[in-house]
């Protein structure tokens, strides 16, 4: 099941469904990417015709953020929203259960080391056989070291569109495996940054609590919410 979007389709999943599917494309027969899509990426497509096709290309697209959930409603679609940190955390739990091996790749090397300590503490079980802090400047090397250790779920944490391209890149190099851009999940799992309290999370308000405890994100988000929100308005009017 899926929504269409100026353009681009996004799965229609609840939670747990999107989990059993991701589970069963770390069994798959090939390497699959998974997008958490938010209003800055449907924003930053217009400008970049090789980002647009990574999205039409992905095995999995799900809304992040509350921007999409709303535009999708005002084009007539009821979807629930998958935090994509919410849904990364879970894809680990069930890799820990399953003795599937993990890598990280991303952010500052003390984030990165922070996070997978607070992590192998949180998860028992927990196979991480690879990680690699954010900040390199050959993929190829990256690529070769997936190779040797071949890990089955692979979270990607490099921002967008960079993380995208790194996984697309991997696509036609790695062995079958599930990659999923993770944007700033490892700085929140690092404890760098306080993820919203409970009540904004379900209001689905992240946004405004970050903007309010980061306000350097303000420029990010505003216009783009407001803006998307108007957009997708008038894309309902132009069908
Ligand atoms: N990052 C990285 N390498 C880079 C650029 C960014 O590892 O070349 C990391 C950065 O340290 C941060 C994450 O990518 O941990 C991006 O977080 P951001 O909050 O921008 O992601 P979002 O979820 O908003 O896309």
């Amino acid at each position: 099941m899926s929504a269409e979007l100026f353009g681009f389709n996004i799965d229609n999943y609840k939670f747990e469904e999107a989990v059993s599917v991701a589970k069963e494309l770390i069994d798959g027969k090939k390497v699959s990417q998974v997008i958490t899509i938010n209003p800055e990426m449907f924003e930053y497509s217009n400008s970049d015709s090789e980002f647009s096709n990574i999205i039409k290309e992905a095995e999995m697209v799900i809304p992040d953020g509350i921007g999409v959930k709303i535009a999708l409603k005002i084009n007539g679609n009821n979807i629930d929203r998958i935090p994509g940190i919410d849904f990364a955390k879970r894809l680990l739990q069930e890799s820990a259960k399953n003795n599937i091996p993990v890598a990280i790749i991303g952010a500052k090397e003390e984030i990165i080391t922070r996070a997978i300590e607070n992590l192998e503490k949180e998860i028992s079980g927990l196979n991480i056989v690879y990680y690699q802090n954010g900040y390199f400047d050959n993929d190829k090397e990256i690529y070769d070291n997936l190779l040797t250790k071949s890990p089955k779920l692979v979270l990607v944490a490099l921002g967008s569109p960079k993380q995208e391209k790194f996984i697309y890149n991997a696509k036609s190099i790695l062995k079958p495996c599930l990659m999923v851009g993770i944007g700033g999940s490892l700085d929140v799992w690092s404890g760098n940054i306080k993820r919203a309290p409970l009540i904004f999370q379900k209001l689905g308000l992240e946004w405004l609590y970050r903007t309010i405890t980061q306000p350097s994100r303000l420029k990010r988000i505003f216009p783009t919410l407001p803006v998307f929100i108007i957009k997708a308005i008038n894309y309902k009017f132009s069908k």
